[in-house]
């Protein structure tokens, strides 16, 4: 796995070209099953996938902290929500909450989650390849490909089923 994540930033940026024109064109004329073929191709690479054996989106990008997550997740640690915000995030040039650093606090050195069970949000759905109307969020998939070996492999295997 540690090549794969080695290898994987020069082979998203050999593709980047490629996947932004392809991107282009599946906003301009999204066919009518995406979401359908999404799901099929988000499930195959998963059962593949061992995400512990990876951890690289807890390791080098964090989440965004919705209001939502920062309660829960506060309520876990029976602290106040500004004590947990203090503790351990910051906001960002968009004004979102996002980890003080990375890799992400509560990644254990055996890539597990220690607060998985009320972990934000966009962790649960990252890579957001199964999400609906997935061509509209294709400018952060042009960078989680970079990250996301899974994600990568769901474009390259996209791309392959469009030019069926
Ligand atoms: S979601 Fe992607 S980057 Fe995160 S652990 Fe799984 S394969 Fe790795
Ligand atoms: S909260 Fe858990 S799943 Fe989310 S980045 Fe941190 S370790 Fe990974």
């Amino acid at each position: 796995m540690q090549n794969i994540l080695n290898n994987l930033p020069k082979l998203a940026a050999e593709k980047h070209k490629e996947n932004k024109t392809f991107f282009t064109k599946l906003k301009k004329k999204p066919p009518k099953q995406l979401d359908y073929v999404m799901q099929e191709l988000h499930e195959e690479e998963f059962q593949r996938t061992d995400c512990l054996q990876c951890a690289n989106c807890c390791k080098t990008t964090g989440p965004l902290f919705t209001d939502k997550d920062i309660a829960r997740i506060s309520k876990h640690f029976r602290l106040k929500p500004q004590q947990f915000v203090e503790q351990f995030l910051r906001v960002d040039e968009d004004n979102d909450y996002v980890l003080q650093s990375v890799p992400c606090t509560f990644l254990g050195e055996d890539n597990y989650c220690s607060i998985y069970e009320v972990r934000p949000k966009a962790c649960r759905e990252f890579p957001h390849t199964d999400r609906k109307k997935f061509q509209q969020i294709s400018n952060l998939t042009l960078k989680n490909v970079a990250i996301c070996p899974a994600a990568y492999n769901i474009v390259k295997a996209l791309k392959k089923r469009m030019s069926k």
